[in-house]
């Protein structure tokens, strides 16, 4: 099973920035079967946590530049994360 196929379905609904929206604690409905898919959440808050340290970074950093290429890197890092990595599950 791809990271992008709906659990119920197996079609690849769930393709690129779309998955983006289902949040941790979120579920959404599969476009092709109208199940409803979550991600796993525990992984999901390990694919956030390079944006949580961003935040955190920007609040203590003392250069602008070293604070937006943070922010760029780690969002950049979460996003990959979570359309590569992270699996769909059923709820
Ligand atoms: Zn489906």
């Amino acid at each position: 099973m791809n990271v992008t196929s709906c659990p119920h379905c197996q079609q690849k609904t769930f393709a690129g920035l779309k998955k983006i929206w289902i949040g941790p604690n979120r579920s959404v409905r599969c476009s092709h079967c109208q199940n409803k898919v979550g991600v796993l959440r525990t992984k999901a808050w390990l694919a956030l946590s390079p944006f949580l340290l961003a935040l955190g970074f920007n609040f203590y950093s003392a250069s602008a530049l070293a604070r937006y290429l943070m922010i760029a890197i780690c969002t950049l890092t979460s996003s990959l994360l979570y359309i590569y990595w992270l699996p769909l599950e059923k709820r």
